[in-house]
């Protein structure tokens, strides 16, 4: 079945809550394990159904905000999706107090029991408001975003369509494009300022609301490590990373022959960036053959995706912008939205979606159909992707040809780089959600003392964010 094939209709939520409702009685009425599994087995229909409807409205919106339809379905989803969990919290409530714990954990694993535990104490009446009215922020942001334009040159383009002036070997047009790119920005800044300041004080009260000090203690309260072990790699960053990243500025300096970089910058190589070497129709030629070579699986995975329209990657006005991967988890079908304008960084994308979505399909594929189950927290979902790009690196050559060393060498410094941009982005949530009440001014100069602390040769950088953003 091909993504467009896939039929829409908005879920009715009386009708789910009273299904909830009943399932939830049925639950605590039966008298043996089997009842309670073919009970839980119908929640996880519905939590399927509920979330596959969310996913095809939300991509279907992405792909062309300008549909009205849509954009109502999404906005539908942003309000009834916390609704929606609020039933779920209320099976969990009754799934916690079973007398057959142990048995349910025989068959369906531990892991479940402890995800019921978690998001009962992670919710009430008031994080439920708060979410719906943080899903509509975030909602009025991508339509603003999805939909803006930058003229360049006398043409009008998509927010993401400048990717191949913005790398020109000509520094004139690339710094015009940067210029274009950043004049959408300054436009908009008084207003996503508002949102955002919007976003940090509902997440400020949620926490609060929670029992947690602010929104840094909640977020590490869903990951696997905390603000300690996050503060002691952040040190080690600092020691080894930065120095390291310094002399690869270097290096670049001295390959460019200039004494610095500017801001619009974004050529490494005296030549020019590595470029995709290939058109479109040989560009998924390619990439079916990589996936092919790679592995059984993988080559019918890809099959799967390229056969099934599950990969959008044309830049058009209306779509959004940047790159994700998703799933229609009742059928098992990954999706992947990008925006593809030629540059290096497009590959890399797509190879880094394609474990994203990979994982995804495979874990349908191996019969896993409880919804617990079928997401990795974040953290542990970026393994997925960054393991795929890097067993793909032996199969660089047929996209990048000549450019290949130059496309690894690019690649293993942006991965170095990464790891330090984190840290820094990392470093200014804390004091975001550390300090709710900071006005945009001081969350700017913030910006700018921790990009001395993570950038300090990269003095250009910090004047030129210092002039646009305060
Ligand atoms: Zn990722």
């Amino acid at each position: 079945m091909k993504l467009s094939e896939i039929t829409y209709q908005r879920p009715n939520m009386d009708t789910l809550q009273q299904t909830l409702e009943n399932l939830c009685t049925q639950f605590e009425n039966a008298t043996n394990v089997g009842t309670q599994l073919e009970v839980m087995h119908q929640v996880n229909e519905l939590q399927l159904e509920f979330s596959t409807l969310a996913a095809l409205a939300r991509i279907r919106y992405d792909l062309n905000s300008f549909d009205t339809f849509y954009e109502g379905e999404r906005a539908f989803f942003g309000k009834q999706t916390p609704v929606f969990f609020n039933y779920i919290h209320g099976f969990y409530r009754v799934l916690l107090k079973t007398p057959f714990r142990h048995l349910l954990e025989e068959k369906l694993g531990k892991r479940l029991f402890q995800v019921a535990e978690f998001s009962t104490q992670q919710n009430n009446e008031t994080s439920t408001n708060i979410d719906q009215e943080l899903n509509r922020l975030e909602g009025e942001y991508f339509k603003t975003i999805s939909q803006g334009t930058v003229t360049f040159q006398g043409e009008k383009y998509p927010l993401r369509g400048l990717g191949k002036f913005t790398q020109s070997k000509d520094t004139l047009i690339r710094k015009a494009a940067k210029d274009a790119q950043f004049d959408f920005w300054a436009s908009k800044e008084k207003e996503f300022h508002q949102t955002f300041d919007k976003m940090v004080q509902l997440r400020d009260k949620r926490a609060q609301g929670l029992g947690f000090k602010s929104y840094v203690e909640e977020s590490y309260h869903h990951c696997d490590f905390n603000g300690e072990q996050v503060a002691t790699f952040n040190q080690a960053v600092l020691k080894y990373f930065v120095p390291l990243n310094q002399r690869l500025y270097e290096r670049r300096l001295k390959r460019m022959e200039v004494d610095q970089v500017y801001y619009y910058d974004s050529v490494k190589y005296k030549n020019g960036n590595p470029k995709l070497r290939v058109e479109r129709a040989e560009l998924w030629a390619n990439t079916q053959k990589m996936y092919t070579e790679l592995s059984p699986e993988t080559d019918v995975f890809c099959q799967f995706m390229l056969e099934n329209e599950l990969l959008d990657t044309e830049v058009r006005e209306g779509k959004c912008p940047g790159t994700y991967a998703s799933v229609l988890q009742k059928y098992g079908m990954p999706f992947i939205l990008a925006n593809f304008t030629g540059i290096a960084r497009n590959f890399n994308s797509l190879v880094h979606e394609m474990g994203h979505a990979f994982q995804k399909r495979q874990t349908y594929k191996e019969g896993i159909r409880q919804i617990e189950y079928l997401y990795p927290q974040s953290d542990v979902a970026e393994i997925h992707a960054i393991a795929m790009e890097l067993f793909t690196w032996d199969w660089y050559s047929p996209f990048f040809k000549d450019d290949t060393a130059k496309f690894q060498f690019s690649k293993i410094s942006g991965m170095l780089n990464s790891i330090v941009s984190n840290c820094c982005t990392e470093a200014f949530q804390q004091f975001i959600y550390r300090n709710p009440k900071a006005s945009p001014t001081e969350r700017n100069q913030k910006w700018l003392e921790l990009e001395k602390v993570y950038y300090p040769y990269h003095t250009e950088r910090r004047l030129f964010m210092a002039t646009t953003l305060i």
